[in-house]
Protein backbone atom coordinates (compact mmCIF):
# COMPACT_ATOMS: atom_id res chain seq x y z
CA UNK A 1 0.00 0.00 0.00
CA UNK A 2 2.61 2.25 0.68
CA UNK A 3 4.57 1.69 -2.16
CA UNK A 4 1.80 2.27 -4.25
CA UNK A 5 0.88 5.52 -2.89
CA UNK A 6 4.70 6.80 -3.42
CA UNK A 7 4.76 5.42 -7.04
CA UNK A 8 1.80 7.97 -7.70
CA UNK A 9 3.94 11.54 -7.31
CA UNK A 10 6.72 9.76 -9.35
CA UNK A 11 4.51 8.62 -12.56
CA UNK A 12 3.18 12.00 -12.46
CA UNK A 13 6.90 13.37 -12.00
CA UNK A 14 7.58 11.37 -14.63
CA UNK A 15 5.01 12.26 -16.74
CA UNK A 16 5.73 16.11 -16.14
CA UNK A 17 9.55 16.08 -17.06
CA UNK A 18 8.93 13.74 -20.15
CA UNK A 19 6.16 16.37 -21.24
CA UNK A 20 8.27 19.39 -20.37
CA UNK A 21 11.40 17.98 -22.67
CA UNK A 22 8.25 17.36 -25.19
CA UNK A 23 7.66 21.16 -25.36
CA UNK A 24 11.04 21.84 -25.47
CA UNK A 25 11.42 19.37 -28.58
CA UNK A 26 8.07 20.89 -30.03
CA UNK A 27 7.12 24.14 -28.74
CA UNK A 28 3.95 24.43 -31.34
CA UNK A 29 2.28 21.15 -30.35
CA UNK A 30 0.98 22.44 -26.98
CA UNK A 31 -2.36 21.84 -27.13
CA UNK A 32 -1.74 18.17 -28.23
CA UNK A 33 1.18 17.76 -25.80
CA UNK A 34 -1.45 18.96 -22.52
CA UNK A 35 -4.04 16.06 -24.36
CA UNK A 36 -1.32 13.26 -23.80
CA UNK A 37 -0.68 14.78 -20.47
CA UNK A 38 -4.02 14.18 -19.53
CA UNK A 39 -4.56 11.22 -21.48
CA UNK A 40 -1.07 9.80 -19.18
CA UNK A 41 -2.88 10.81 -15.47
CA UNK A 42 -6.06 10.01 -16.75
CA UNK A 43 -4.53 6.31 -17.22
CA UNK A 44 -2.31 6.47 -14.03
CA UNK A 45 -5.54 6.57 -11.84
CA UNK A 46 -6.24 3.21 -12.90
CA UNK A 47 -2.64 2.06 -11.75
CA UNK A 48 -2.65 4.09 -8.53
CA UNK A 49 -5.15 5.52 -6.32
CA UNK A 50 -6.30 9.00 -6.38
CA UNK A 51 -4.90 10.58 -3.08
CA UNK A 52 -4.28 14.22 -2.09
CA UNK A 53 -0.58 13.82 -2.50
CA UNK A 54 -1.23 12.69 -6.43
CA UNK A 55 -3.95 15.75 -6.81
CA UNK A 56 -1.38 18.60 -5.57
CA UNK A 57 1.41 16.51 -7.76
CA UNK A 58 -1.09 16.70 -10.52
CA UNK A 59 -2.01 20.44 -9.94
CA UNK A 60 1.64 21.12 -9.38
CA UNK A 61 2.63 19.84 -12.86
CA UNK A 62 -0.30 21.70 -14.71
CA UNK A 63 0.49 24.32 -13.53
CA UNK A 64 4.31 24.18 -14.40
CA UNK A 65 2.57 23.23 -17.74
CA UNK A 66 0.96 26.09 -18.40
CA UNK A 67 3.34 28.34 -17.31
CA UNK A 68 6.13 26.63 -20.13
CA UNK A 69 3.07 27.53 -22.20
CA UNK A 70 3.68 31.50 -21.87
CA UNK A 71 7.98 31.17 -21.48
CA UNK A 72 10.65 30.12 -23.48
CA UNK A 73 14.33 29.07 -23.44
CA UNK A 74 15.73 29.63 -20.02
CA UNK A 75 13.07 31.33 -18.45
CA UNK A 76 11.40 28.01 -19.29
CA UNK A 77 14.04 25.62 -17.91
CA UNK A 78 13.79 27.67 -14.51
CA UNK A 79 10.60 27.37 -14.24
CA UNK A 80 10.67 23.24 -14.56
CA UNK A 81 13.16 23.36 -11.98
CA UNK A 82 11.30 25.35 -9.30
CA UNK A 83 8.19 23.45 -10.00
CA UNK A 84 10.43 19.84 -9.80
CA UNK A 85 11.88 21.32 -6.43
CA UNK A 86 8.52 22.18 -4.83
CA UNK A 87 7.09 18.89 -6.63
CA UNK A 88 10.05 16.90 -4.59
CA UNK A 89 9.85 19.13 -1.03
CA UNK A 90 6.02 18.24 -1.28
CA UNK A 91 7.14 14.39 -2.11
CA UNK A 92 9.16 14.38 0.89
CA UNK A 93 6.12 15.94 3.08
CA UNK A 94 4.31 13.18 2.15
CA UNK A 95 6.96 10.17 2.88
CA UNK A 96 7.55 11.88 6.41
CA UNK A 97 3.38 11.59 6.78
CA UNK A 98 3.21 8.15 5.32
CA UNK A 99 5.82 7.49 8.18
CA UNK A 100 3.64 8.89 10.33
CA UNK A 101 0.92 7.32 9.54
CA UNK A 102 3.01 4.05 9.49
CA UNK A 103 4.03 4.80 12.84
CA UNK A 104 0.48 5.45 14.12
CA UNK A 105 -0.83 1.93 12.81
CA UNK A 106 1.94 0.42 14.11
CA UNK A 107 0.84 2.38 17.64
CA UNK A 108 -2.38 1.38 17.11
CA UNK A 109 -1.74 -2.58 16.27
CA UNK A 110 0.38 -2.29 19.68
CA UNK A 111 -2.01 -0.34 21.68
CA UNK A 112 -4.94 -3.36 20.56
CA UNK A 113 -2.42 -5.68 21.65
CA UNK A 114 -2.28 -3.97 25.38
CA UNK A 115 -5.21 -3.44 25.47
CA UNK A 116 -5.94 -7.86 24.49
CA UNK A 117 -2.97 -8.06 27.39
CA UNK A 118 -4.73 -5.64 29.88
CA UNK A 119 -7.89 -7.64 29.20
CA UNK A 120 -6.19 -11.11 29.84
CA UNK A 121 -4.61 -9.48 32.87
CA UNK A 122 -8.20 -8.46 34.06
CA UNK A 123 -9.67 -11.88 33.88
CA UNK A 124 -7.16 -13.67 35.46
CA UNK A 125 -7.27 -10.96 38.72
CA UNK A 126 -11.12 -11.93 38.41
CA UNK A 127 -10.58 -15.47 38.63
CA UNK A 128 -8.00 -15.11 41.47
CA UNK A 129 -10.25 -12.73 43.40
CA UNK A 130 -13.10 -15.44 42.76
CA UNK A 131 -11.00 -17.83 44.11
CA UNK A 132 -9.35 -15.48 47.35
CA UNK A 133 -13.06 -14.90 47.74
CA UNK A 134 -14.14 -18.52 48.05
CA UNK A 135 -10.92 -18.86 50.47
CA UNK A 136 -12.43 -16.83 52.49
CA UNK A 137 -15.58 -18.32 52.66
CA UNK A 138 -14.03 -21.66 53.61
CA UNK A 139 -12.24 -20.15 56.20
CA UNK A 140 -15.26 -18.42 57.70
CA UNK A 141 -17.02 -22.01 57.16
CA UNK A 142 -14.39 -23.57 59.39
CA UNK A 143 -14.09 -21.42 61.60
CA UNK A 144 -17.98 -21.41 61.95
CA UNK A 145 -17.88 -25.22 62.18
CA UNK A 146 -15.02 -24.70 65.49
CA UNK A 147 -17.42 -22.96 67.19
CA UNK A 148 -20.93 -24.95 65.84
CA UNK A 149 -18.91 -28.08 67.20
CA UNK A 150 -18.04 -26.99 71.01
CA UNK A 151 -22.12 -26.18 71.03
CA UNK A 152 -22.73 -29.94 69.74
CA UNK A 153 -20.82 -31.22 72.48
CA UNK A 154 -22.48 -28.82 74.90
CA UNK A 155 -25.97 -30.18 74.60
CA UNK A 156 -27.05 -32.16 77.72
CA UNK A 157 -30.53 -33.88 76.15
CA UNK A 158 -31.02 -35.50 72.59
CA UNK A 159 -33.88 -32.93 71.69
CA UNK A 160 -31.17 -29.98 72.19
CA UNK A 161 -28.44 -31.81 70.06
CA UNK A 162 -31.48 -32.27 67.36
CA UNK A 163 -31.98 -28.30 67.57
CA UNK A 164 -28.29 -27.30 67.76
CA UNK A 165 -27.58 -29.80 65.03
CA UNK A 166 -30.30 -28.11 62.86
CA UNK A 167 -29.00 -24.48 63.37
CA UNK A 168 -25.53 -25.04 62.98
CA UNK A 169 -25.85 -26.72 59.64
CA UNK A 170 -28.55 -24.26 58.24
CA UNK A 171 -25.44 -21.47 59.18
CA UNK A 172 -22.83 -23.32 57.81
CA UNK A 173 -24.10 -24.05 54.40
CA UNK A 174 -26.07 -20.71 54.53
CA UNK A 175 -29.52 -22.71 53.74
CA UNK A 176 -32.77 -22.66 55.73
CA UNK A 177 -34.24 -25.48 54.19
CA UNK A 178 -32.28 -28.17 56.52
CA UNK A 179 -34.03 -31.00 58.26
CA UNK A 180 -33.10 -33.51 60.62
CA UNK A 181 -34.84 -36.85 60.48
CA UNK A 182 -34.11 -39.26 63.19
CA UNK A 183 -34.81 -43.16 63.69
CA UNK A 184 -35.92 -42.88 67.53
CA UNK A 185 -39.28 -44.31 68.78
CA UNK A 186 -39.85 -40.30 69.14
CA UNK A 187 -39.53 -39.56 65.57
CA UNK A 188 -42.41 -40.64 63.41
CA UNK A 189 -41.75 -39.10 59.94
CA UNK A 190 -40.94 -41.72 57.35
CA UNK A 191 -37.77 -41.92 55.18
CA UNK A 192 -38.47 -40.25 51.73
CA UNK A 193 -36.88 -40.86 48.81
CA UNK A 194 -33.33 -39.02 49.75
CA UNK A 195 -33.43 -40.84 53.20
CA UNK A 196 -33.94 -43.95 51.72
CA UNK A 197 -30.94 -43.88 49.14
CA UNK A 198 -28.91 -42.66 52.45
CA UNK A 199 -29.91 -45.70 53.86
CA UNK A 200 -29.67 -48.15 51.20
CA UNK A 201 -26.20 -46.73 50.21
CA UNK A 202 -25.18 -46.12 53.90
CA UNK A 203 -23.21 -43.27 52.49
CA UNK A 204 -23.70 -39.26 52.03
CA UNK A 205 -25.86 -37.97 48.87
CA UNK A 206 -25.22 -35.44 46.66
CA UNK A 207 -27.53 -34.05 43.77
CA UNK A 208 -26.73 -30.92 42.01
CA UNK A 209 -29.48 -31.34 39.58
CA UNK A 210 -32.62 -33.25 40.60
CA UNK A 211 -33.86 -32.65 36.51
CA UNK A 212 -30.51 -34.37 35.29
CA UNK A 213 -29.74 -36.96 38.31
CA UNK A 214 -30.44 -40.69 36.61
CA UNK A 215 -30.54 -42.04 40.22
CA UNK A 216 -34.18 -41.10 40.95
CA UNK A 217 -36.89 -40.98 39.58
CA UNK A 218 -37.94 -37.25 38.41
CA UNK A 219 -41.46 -37.62 39.10
CA UNK A 220 -41.36 -38.70 42.18
CA UNK A 221 -39.37 -35.92 43.40
CA UNK A 222 -41.23 -31.82 44.41
CA UNK A 223 -40.68 -29.67 41.64
CA UNK A 224 -39.30 -27.18 44.35
CA UNK A 225 -36.14 -29.70 45.05
CA UNK A 226 -33.30 -29.10 42.86
CA UNK A 227 -30.19 -29.36 44.60
CA UNK A 228 -29.66 -31.45 47.75
CA UNK A 229 -27.11 -32.63 50.34
CA UNK A 230 -28.25 -35.69 52.86
CA UNK A 231 -25.84 -36.75 55.28
CA UNK A 232 -26.25 -39.76 57.63
CA UNK A 233 -25.59 -39.93 61.44
CA UNK A 234 -23.90 -43.46 62.12
CA UNK A 235 -24.06 -44.58 66.06
CA UNK A 236 -22.51 -47.91 66.31
CA UNK A 237 -22.58 -48.66 62.76
CA UNK A 238 -26.43 -48.01 62.79
CA UNK A 239 -27.93 -44.66 61.10
CA UNK A 240 -29.89 -43.47 63.63
CA UNK A 241 -30.50 -40.29 61.99
CA UNK A 242 -30.12 -37.87 58.27
CA UNK A 243 -29.37 -34.33 58.56
CA UNK A 244 -30.65 -33.44 54.96
CA UNK A 245 -30.83 -29.51 53.39
CA UNK A 246 -32.34 -28.73 49.99
CA UNK A 247 -33.08 -26.10 47.94
CA UNK A 248 -34.78 -24.97 44.45
CA UNK A 249 -31.82 -23.75 42.82
CA UNK A 250 -29.15 -25.77 40.85
CA UNK A 251 -25.21 -26.85 41.54
CA UNK A 252 -26.14 -25.61 45.17
CA UNK A 253 -23.90 -27.59 47.55
CA UNK A 254 -20.58 -29.15 46.67
CA UNK A 255 -17.99 -31.73 47.95
CA UNK A 256 -16.55 -29.18 50.61
CA UNK A 257 -20.18 -28.96 51.97
CA UNK A 258 -21.01 -32.80 52.42
CA UNK A 259 -17.27 -32.62 54.35
CA UNK A 260 -18.16 -29.44 56.69
CA UNK A 261 -21.66 -31.60 57.36
CA UNK A 262 -19.99 -34.86 58.14
CA UNK A 263 -17.69 -33.41 60.43
CA UNK A 264 -20.56 -32.28 62.22
CA UNK A 265 -22.56 -34.89 62.11
CA UNK A 266 -19.39 -37.38 63.61
CA UNK A 267 -19.52 -34.80 66.30
CA UNK A 268 -22.63 -35.31 66.83
CA UNK A 269 -22.92 -39.23 66.79
CA UNK A 270 -20.38 -38.66 69.36
CA UNK A 271 -22.67 -36.45 71.38
CA UNK A 272 -25.29 -38.94 71.25
CA UNK A 273 -23.05 -41.93 72.60
CA UNK A 274 -22.00 -39.39 75.45
CA UNK A 275 -25.22 -39.12 76.15
CA UNK A 276 -26.29 -42.36 76.74
CA UNK A 277 -23.40 -43.04 78.68
CA UNK A 278 -23.90 -39.81 80.79
CA UNK A 279 -27.56 -41.17 80.94
CA UNK A 280 -26.41 -44.74 82.16
CA UNK A 281 -24.48 -43.47 84.23
CA UNK A 282 -26.85 -41.12 86.21
CA UNK A 283 -29.25 -43.90 86.00
CA UNK A 284 -26.79 -46.45 87.92
CA UNK A 285 -25.62 -43.59 90.17
CA UNK A 286 -29.68 -43.30 91.34
CA UNK A 287 -31.01 -46.63 90.58
CA UNK A 288 -30.47 -49.92 92.90
CA UNK A 289 -28.70 -52.47 90.96
CA UNK A 290 -30.66 -55.83 92.06
CA UNK A 291 -34.31 -54.18 92.31
CA UNK A 292 -34.19 -51.43 90.05
CA UNK A 293 -35.69 -48.99 92.46
CA UNK A 294 -34.24 -45.52 93.27
CA UNK A 295 -31.29 -45.61 96.10
CA UNK A 296 -31.74 -43.98 99.39
CA UNK A 297 -29.49 -40.75 98.24
CA UNK A 298 -32.47 -39.93 95.70
CA UNK A 299 -34.90 -40.77 97.53
CA UNK A 300 -33.88 -38.62 100.26
CA UNK A 301 -33.61 -35.53 97.53
CA UNK A 302 -36.87 -36.49 95.96
CA UNK A 303 -38.37 -36.69 99.64
CA UNK A 304 -37.15 -33.19 99.92
CA UNK A 305 -38.15 -31.49 97.30
CA UNK A 306 -41.49 -33.34 97.52
CA UNK A 307 -42.16 -31.53 100.76
CA UNK A 308 -41.16 -28.39 99.76
CA UNK A 309 -44.00 -28.65 96.70
CA UNK A 310 -46.58 -30.37 98.60
CA UNK A 311 -46.87 -27.10 101.43
CA UNK A 312 -45.92 -24.70 98.54
CA UNK A 313 -49.13 -26.41 96.69
CA UNK A 314 -50.94 -27.13 100.44
CA UNK A 315 -51.63 -30.54 99.08
CA UNK A 316 -51.06 -33.81 101.09
CA UNK A 317 -48.06 -36.27 101.24
CA UNK A 318 -47.76 -39.69 102.09
CA UNK A 319 -44.69 -41.84 103.33
CA UNK A 320 -44.55 -45.75 103.80
CA UNK A 321 -41.59 -47.29 104.68
CA UNK A 322 -41.98 -51.90 104.35
CA UNK A 323 -39.70 -54.14 106.01
CA UNK A 324 -40.05 -57.55 105.51
CA UNK A 325 -40.51 -59.88 108.09
CA UNK A 326 -38.34 -62.42 109.36
CA UNK A 327 -36.08 -61.97 106.71
CA UNK A 328 -33.11 -63.42 108.08
CA UNK A 329 -34.22 -66.62 108.90
CA UNK A 330 -35.64 -67.01 105.30
CA UNK A 331 -31.48 -65.66 103.84
CA UNK A 332 -30.65 -68.37 106.47
CA UNK A 333 -32.84 -71.46 105.61
CA UNK A 334 -33.57 -70.82 101.63
CA UNK A 335 -30.07 -69.04 100.78
CA UNK A 336 -28.94 -65.52 99.88
CA UNK A 337 -29.70 -65.96 96.33
CA UNK A 338 -33.19 -67.16 96.95
CA UNK A 339 -33.70 -64.09 99.57
CA UNK A 340 -32.46 -61.69 96.46
CA UNK A 341 -35.57 -62.97 94.18
CA UNK A 342 -37.43 -62.23 97.46
CA UNK A 343 -36.34 -58.55 97.16
CA UNK A 344 -36.64 -58.82 93.44
CA UNK A 345 -40.48 -60.02 93.57
CA UNK A 346 -41.16 -57.44 96.13
CA UNK A 347 -40.35 -54.43 94.13
CA UNK A 348 -42.10 -55.86 90.94
CA UNK A 349 -45.31 -56.00 93.26
CA UNK A 350 -44.37 -52.36 94.66
CA UNK A 351 -44.13 -51.10 90.96
CA UNK A 352 -47.39 -52.90 90.23
CA UNK A 353 -49.27 -51.26 92.67
CA UNK A 354 -47.46 -47.77 92.84
CA UNK A 355 -48.83 -45.19 90.48
CA UNK A 356 -46.32 -43.35 88.04
CA UNK A 357 -45.90 -40.52 89.95
CA UNK A 358 -44.91 -42.44 93.51
CA UNK A 359 -41.50 -43.13 94.11
CA UNK A 360 -39.79 -46.28 95.43
CA UNK A 361 -36.89 -46.71 96.97
CA UNK A 362 -34.63 -49.51 98.26
CA UNK A 363 -33.91 -47.74 102.06
CA UNK A 364 -31.71 -50.36 103.47
CA UNK A 365 -31.08 -54.08 103.51
CA UNK A 366 -34.76 -55.70 102.84
CA UNK A 367 -36.55 -52.38 103.53
CA UNK A 368 -38.33 -49.82 101.30
CA UNK A 369 -39.84 -46.51 101.08
CA UNK A 370 -42.72 -45.09 99.24
CA UNK A 371 -43.38 -41.76 98.73
CA UNK A 372 -46.51 -40.38 97.44
CA UNK A 373 -47.39 -36.98 96.27
CA UNK A 374 -51.19 -35.43 96.47
CA UNK A 375 -52.05 -38.34 98.62
CA UNK A 376 -54.33 -38.75 101.72
CA UNK A 377 -53.60 -40.69 104.39
CA UNK A 378 -56.62 -42.83 103.84
CA UNK A 379 -55.75 -43.65 100.42
CA UNK A 380 -52.52 -44.15 101.04
CA UNK A 381 -53.27 -46.68 103.55
CA UNK A 382 -55.45 -48.63 101.27
CA UNK A 383 -52.10 -48.91 98.85
CA UNK A 384 -50.58 -49.87 101.64
CA UNK A 385 -52.58 -52.42 102.75
CA UNK A 386 -52.43 -53.42 98.99
CA UNK A 387 -49.16 -53.96 98.58
CA UNK A 388 -48.94 -56.05 101.74
CA UNK A 389 -51.88 -58.62 100.55
CA UNK A 390 -50.61 -58.81 97.26
CA UNK A 391 -46.86 -59.62 98.12
CA UNK A 392 -48.07 -62.66 100.64
CA UNK A 393 -49.73 -63.75 97.46
CA UNK A 394 -46.29 -63.89 95.76
CA UNK A 395 -44.15 -67.22 96.54
CA UNK A 396 -40.77 -67.30 96.92
CA UNK A 397 -39.17 -71.10 97.27
CA UNK A 398 -41.93 -72.01 97.87
CA UNK A 399 -42.37 -69.58 100.91
CA UNK A 400 -45.16 -66.77 101.05
CA UNK A 401 -43.48 -63.64 102.86
CA UNK A 402 -44.80 -60.92 105.05
CA UNK A 403 -44.55 -57.59 105.25
CA UNK A 404 -44.44 -55.15 108.10
CA UNK A 405 -45.15 -51.04 107.37
CA UNK A 406 -45.35 -47.63 109.08
CA UNK A 407 -47.41 -44.64 107.25
CA UNK A 408 -46.82 -41.21 108.02
CA UNK A 409 -48.40 -38.25 106.15
CA UNK A 410 -47.30 -34.65 105.67
CA UNK A 411 -48.58 -31.99 107.06
CA UNK A 412 -50.85 -33.91 109.06
CA UNK A 413 -47.96 -36.20 111.12
CA UNK A 414 -44.77 -34.10 110.34
CA UNK A 415 -43.64 -30.55 110.04
CA UNK A 416 -40.38 -31.72 107.60
CA UNK A 417 -39.16 -34.74 106.10
CA UNK A 418 -37.25 -35.58 108.90
CA UNK A 419 -39.94 -35.47 111.45
CA UNK A 420 -41.54 -37.41 108.55
CA UNK A 421 -39.13 -40.34 108.24
CA UNK A 422 -38.95 -40.98 112.09
CA UNK A 423 -42.64 -40.91 112.19
CA UNK A 424 -43.34 -43.49 109.39
CA UNK A 425 -40.00 -45.96 111.39
CA UNK A 426 -42.09 -45.52 114.51
CA UNK A 427 -45.08 -46.76 113.26
CA UNK A 428 -43.23 -49.45 111.16
CA UNK A 429 -41.23 -50.65 114.42
CA UNK A 430 -44.93 -50.62 116.11
CA UNK A 431 -46.17 -52.59 113.38
CA UNK A 432 -42.88 -55.31 114.35
CA UNK A 433 -43.74 -55.38 118.13
CA UNK A 434 -47.70 -55.49 117.74
CA UNK A 435 -47.17 -58.97 115.24
CA UNK A 436 -46.10 -57.96 112.17
CA UNK A 437 -47.71 -58.79 108.78
CA UNK A 438 -49.41 -55.30 109.29
CA UNK A 439 -50.04 -51.65 108.50
CA UNK A 440 -50.11 -48.58 111.07
CA UNK A 441 -50.72 -45.22 110.04
CA UNK A 442 -51.47 -43.70 113.46
CA UNK A 443 -50.51 -43.55 117.22
P1 LIG B 1 -37.66 -58.42 111.25
O1 LIG B 1 -38.87 -59.16 111.01
O2 LIG B 1 -37.54 -57.87 112.62
O3 LIG B 1 -37.43 -57.36 110.23
O4 LIG B 1 -36.52 -59.45 111.12
P2 LIG B 1 -35.47 -59.55 109.98
O5 LIG B 1 -34.80 -60.81 110.07
O6 LIG B 1 -36.13 -59.26 108.70
O7 LIG B 1 -34.56 -58.33 110.32
P3 LIG B 1 -33.01 -58.15 110.33
O8 LIG B 1 -32.74 -56.70 110.23
O9 LIG B 1 -32.46 -58.85 111.55
O10 LIG B 1 -32.46 -58.91 109.06
C1 LIG B 1 -32.46 -58.29 107.81
C2 LIG B 1 -31.73 -59.25 106.90
O11 LIG B 1 -31.86 -58.87 105.55
C3 LIG B 1 -30.26 -59.35 107.21
C4 LIG B 1 -29.60 -59.49 105.88
O12 LIG B 1 -28.91 -60.68 105.72
C5 LIG B 1 -30.75 -59.44 104.91
N1 LIG B 1 -30.42 -58.68 103.75
C6 LIG B 1 -30.13 -57.36 103.66
N2 LIG B 1 -29.86 -57.03 102.39
C7 LIG B 1 -29.98 -58.15 101.65
C8 LIG B 1 -29.82 -58.44 100.25
O13 LIG B 1 -29.50 -57.59 99.44
N3 LIG B 1 -30.03 -59.73 99.88
C9 LIG B 1 -30.38 -60.71 100.72
N4 LIG B 1 -30.58 -61.95 100.28
N5 LIG B 1 -30.51 -60.48 102.02
C10 LIG B 1 -30.32 -59.21 102.50
MG1 LIG C 1 -37.01 -57.39 108.24
MG1 LIG D 1 -34.92 -54.58 108.43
Amino acid sequence: MKTKKTMGPIIILAAFLGISSLLFIFPDKTVEIFSLFFLLIISSQFLIELTITNLIALLISMVGLFGMGSTAGWGRFILISEIASIWCIIWLIYLFNDRIRYQQAVNKRELSNMDAKIEDTKKTFLSSKNKLEKTLERITQYKNLTSATKEITNVTNLQKLKTKLLTVVQQILNCTNVRFTTFLPTDDRPPDIFDAWVIRKQSPLLIQDTLKDYRFDYSAIPKTIKSVLAVPLVHNKNIIGIIRADTDKENRFSQEDIGVTSILVDVAAMTVENLRLLEKTKELSIIDGLTGTYVRKFFDERLHEEITRSSRFKTSLCLILCDVDHFKKFNDTYGHQEGDEALKTFSKVLKQICRETDIIARYGGEEFAVILPETSKDECVKIAENIRKEFYKETISGQHLTISQGVASFPADANDHNQLIRKADERLYKAKTSGRNRTIWKE
